[in-house]
């Protein structure tokens, strides 16, 4: 659960727009697999992500509002099972129109992940930003098929970061540590020994890497993840608290939805 600010206690008052939605259920294709719980769950936590978390223009440029819904109901997916304090480092999200040029060397130490695969075009900081590409936030939307997603993946990082360094651990109930200890090394050990998976290759590069890539194939292609590699997609189920595979098939019917989903009530903040 975790302590919201004032302003989204505020925002969680006001009804959520039929146009957002609307407009959600339009543009990304896994919408309408959520049921009607967790889309009711998702409205939540975009509203008090809007509220809570700075999502603003590199100079010059300024994201509208369906880009700065968009970003927001992406990095809410991720935390859809999760505690709204996975995202506690989270301050502030900076959008760029298109590509960012590094200049100077690149600090690698743990604290700063630049991904500047061909794929991807984005940043993660512990304790500080996340940088965004919107040109590639905007055609990994439009092409879910080629399995990348730059939002799920930075925000990976954040999450990984949530205990630390970037180092593909993230903080893990007590059950799921050993297994995650043993199988993650061994799955990342088979890919860099040139076993095929269904992630990109850019996931060899570290552990952190292959957190963020796999979370990517784990939302946007769940079916071929579990598929080719159960074990790397029951873990991150079993983590991030979500079946994507298993709704797949729940797209809306005339039948009501089901009510399984955990309710998520806000703490408003004292302070
Ligand atoms: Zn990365």
């Amino acid at each position: 659960m975790g302590r919201i600010s004032r302003r989204a206690t505020k925002a969680l008052l006001e009804p959520f727009p039929n146009e957002s939605r609307q407009f959600l259920a339009v543009r990304l294709g896994w919408w309408s697999t959520l049921d009607e719980s967790e889309q009711l769950r998702m409205e939540d936590l975009i509203r008090v992500f809007l509220a809570d978390k700075t999502i603003e223009g590199v100079v010059g440029y300024t994201p509208g509002e369906e880009v700065r819904l968009l970003i927001a109901a992406q990095a809410c997916l991720l935390i859809l099972g999760l505690d709204y304090r996975f995202y506690d480092d989270v301050s502030a999200i900076v959008v760029s129109p298109g590509v960012v040029v590094q200049r100077g060397p690149r600090r690698l130490d743990g604290g700063v992940v630049s991904d500047d695969h061909p794929a991807l075009a984005g940043q993660a900081m512990l304790h500080g930003p996340v940088l965004l590409v919107w040109d590639r936030v905007a055609n990994d939307a439009r092409h879910p098929e080629r399995g990348h997603n730059v939002v799920f993946h930075e925000l990976a990082h954040k999450i990984d970061m949530r205990n630390g360094a970037a180092d593909g651990v993230p903080p893990l109930s007590t059950s799921l540590t050993e297994r995650w200890g043993e199988q993650m090394p061994a799955l990342l050990g088979r890919l860099r020994a040139g076993s095929p998976m269904p992630i990109d290759a850019y996931a060899a590069t570290n552990p952190a890497e292959f957190l963020a890539v796999a979370t990517e194939s784990f939302f946007v292609t769940p079916a071929e993840l579990r598929s080719a590699e159960p074990d790397l997609y029951r873990l991150l189920r079993d983590f991030y608290q979500q079946d994507p595979v298993g709704r797949l098939g729940n797209r809306p019917g005339p039948e009501p939805n089901k009510q399984g989903g955990r309710k998520w009530k806000p703490t408003p903040s004292e302070s």
